[in-house]
């Protein structure tokens, strides 16, 4: 299964793409958490993305694609994959096609704008491994520490208020369009954002047929 999850920031992409890489039993790509590690390990690569998150803009086409490219070629992409938060531009999709990367579905959890900026200001991801929780909707067993590997539980400094609100807007201007662009080609399923994690998770493997 080859699967891209779509959806604004803070739709639930990492915390569904986390719990159906365990039902599914195949990894998860997460741009974004390949990207913080890289900021933290102060690689070229992080050193040139940096100043785009921290602003909530896309970092450069180019930057995705080369981590796409190197990412996709490890052995454990070879029976699938979820991607989260890639592509996030007609340009990123395009260069994947091009370059023969194919999927099966292509996942849009829709949500209101209005509901994300209640959200986004109770998330909480492992400085770790990128795990997401929430204070009140999705906590981990013990306050501030991760379930999966101990980390320590952070706020992302571009879940600030009005980071948020430009991130929705590059949502809405650069990445929505991808749902045409899947649509045309037979892809697209829309799954409404539900009241509980579990309840999301399934709709999805509703609309997957699972
Ligand atoms: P995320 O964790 O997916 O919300 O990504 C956090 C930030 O990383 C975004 O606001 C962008 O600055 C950057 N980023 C992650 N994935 C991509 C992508 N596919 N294209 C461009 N920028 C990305």
């Amino acid at each position: 299964m080859k699967l891209i999850l779509l959806g604004a920031p803070g739709a639930g992409k990492g915390t569904q793409a986390e719990i159906l890489c365990k039902e599914l039993g195949i990894p998860t790509i997460s741009t974004g958490n390949i990207l913080r590690a890289a900021v933290k390990n102060g690689t070229p690569t992080g050193l040139k993305a940096k100043a785009f998150m921290d602003a909530g803009e896309l970092v450069p086409d180019e930057v995705i694609i080369g981590i796409i490219h190197e990412r996709l070629a490890e052995p454990d992409c070879a029976q699938g994959y979820i991607l989260d938060g890639v592509p996030r531009t007609i340009a990123q999709a395009e260069a994947m096609e091009k370059a023969g990367i194919v999927f099966d579905a292509v996942v849009s959890i829709e949500i209101s704008d209005e509901t994300i900026m209640n959200r986004m200001s109770g998330r909480r991801v492992c400085e770790k491994c990128g795990a997401s929780y929430h204070v009140a909707a999705v906590p981990p067993k013990q306050e501030g520490i991760c379930d999966n590997c101990g980390g320590n539980l952070v706020q992302r400094k571009d879940d600030a208020p009005e980071t948020v609100r430009s991130r929705l807007e590059v949502y809405h201007k650069e990445t929505e369009p991808l749902k045409e662009f899947y649509a045309k080609r037979g892809l697209l399923k829309t799954v409404e954002n539900r009241s509980t994690v579990a309840e999301t998770t399934q709709g999805i493997l509703q609309a997957l047929g699972r």
